[in-house]
């Protein structure tokens, strides 16, 4: 049941009178349960995908001696290799590519068997490597080489009964990929994550019309996982963002994969009050249009995230039911935006209550994209454009622009959500509020 602050008012009112003598706990206490501490928190019950079932705990039941406070890689590394349920607290800035001593590792620390940029440049560009071919041979070994050292340095497995929390404001995961797979009850909460950048993209001259450059690293990789929480994080590529790449063989030099990514059979995932921001590809939920893996899991609630000049995949789904709510879009620049919900393959997003705020060369239609979906219900959403608030109806406004039509009915109606707030007034609070150092 869900009071009205009048009712609650009236009935802990009413409590007190009726424990006037009693001297502790004091009837506000009673009404108002003191509140854990951040590392401690468990997802409220009902807030999302994540509270199905089992619902999240991460490892907030673990004992003093499984509390760990970090501020180095190493010190990360050994904290997730202890026995859960374990806390960790993540204090200050933790760089993935630092050695053991906390010495920086540049890329040219990573590079194996002659690998160098302008090698492979020279060697597969089209002109001389041609179109139809993936890169292969001793350079294209190399590259993989180099990678592979990278990913040992950096890519760190989350086991199952983990909370990482930030400490204050100023928790940092840089040039690290977080890797939760193949496990249940994981929370992440108030940290940076910055620029997981790949010092070793590879070219695919197959990949789309021109060919393009892919990265291995998000910033938080969830395979094969179920109940986990992120909220209130900051994703970003700081100093290194995709628009100030350089373009190589006529396409943009990508360092980075996506920020947060949901893949491989997951299931049962919350990701709310997150700031996702200046980047590409920023949340993928399914990886693959082959059902095999998926079909009836990749279910994701997405609520009160604010994706902040993201470019795509806000998020782009394949089969799961993903419930996108109270979540505000700012989309400055019509030049490098793509699309925000991405429909694929078997998907069914529900979404409400959104908030579009555009510049005004963006057209609305480009809101959603059709990556092989039939249907989407989208309702109550609201477009702002220079000062004007009006309603907007995504998928009629789509299918005007855009065919084959999409269906407004993805088939379901999400259960799982403490309230949906209405779509005017999420600019503010999901403004004032998404990210880092808002939860304490
Ligand atoms: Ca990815
Ligand atoms: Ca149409």
């Amino acid at each position: 049941m869900k009071l009205s602050t009048g009712a609650a008012a009236s009935l802990a009112a009413a409590l007190s009178v009726a424990t006037l003598s009693v001297a502790t706990p004091s009837a506000s206490a009673a009404a108002h349960p003191p509140h854990p501490p951040l590392a401690r928190q468990t997802l409220p019950a009902g807030d999302g995908w994540a509270s199905a079932g089992t619902g999240t705990t991460g490892g907030s039941a673990a004992p003093a001696s499984n509390v760990h406070t970090v501020s180095t890689r190493a010190q990360l590394v050994a904290a997730f290799a202890a026995p859960g349920p374990r806390i960790i607290q993540v204090r200050g800035t933790i760089d993935g590519n630092t050695d053991a001593a906390g010495a920086k590792l540049e890329c040219a620390d990573y590079a194996a068997n002659g690998y160098t940029l302008a090698a492979y440049l020279a060697a597969y560009d089209p002109a001389v490597w041609g179109r139809d071919t993936e890169p292969s041979g001793p350079l294209e070994d190399a590259r993989a080489a180099s990678a592979a050292r990278q990913t040992a340095q950096i890519k760190l497995k989350v086991p199952g009964g983990t909370t990482i929390v930030g400490i204050g404001r100023n928790a940092v995961l840089k040039g690290l990929n977080l890797h939760v797979d193949k496990v249940d009850n994981v929370i992440i909460r108030n940290i940076r994550f910055e620029d997981s950048a790949d010092c070793f993209p590879q070219w695919d001259p197959t990949d789309g019309d021109e060919g393009n450059w892919n990265s291995l690293y998000d910033n938080v990789s969830v395979t094969g996982s179920t109940h986990v929480w992120a909220d209130h994080n900051t994703f970003t590529d700081g100093d290194n963002p995709d628009s100030a790449q350089p373009v190589h063989f006529g396409r943009p030099y990508q360092v980075h994969d996506g920020q947060l990514d949901i893949t491989s059979g997951s299931d049962l995932v919350t990701a709310s009050w997150n700031r996702f921001t200046g980047h590409d590809k920023t949340m993928l939920i399914g990886s693959t249009n082959n059902p095999a893996t998926d079909t009836g899991k990749l279910n994701v609630t997405v609520h009160h995230n604010h994706f902040e000049n993201a470019l795509q995949r806000l998020p782009r789904v394949r089969f799961g039911k993903v419930h996108v709510y109270n979540n505000y879009y700012e989309v400055p620049d019509a030049a490098s935006f793509v699309y925000a919900l991405g429909v694929g393959v078997g998907s069914q997003i529900f979404s409400e209550s959104n908030f579009y705020r555009l510049s005004r060369a963006v057209d609305p239609a480009k809101l959603l994209y059709d990556w092989g979906g039939t249907a989407i219900t989208t309702r109550n959403d609201v477009l702002r454009v220079g000062g004007t608030v009006k309603p907007i109806d995504l998928v009629a406004v789509y299918n005007a622009a855009e065919d084959p039509d999409l269906s407004p009915d993805a088939g379901w109606t999400p259960a799982l959500h403490t309230g949906i707030d209405p779509a005017a007034s999420v600019r503010l609070s999901v403004s004032q509020h998404a990210g880092v150092g808002e939860v304490r």
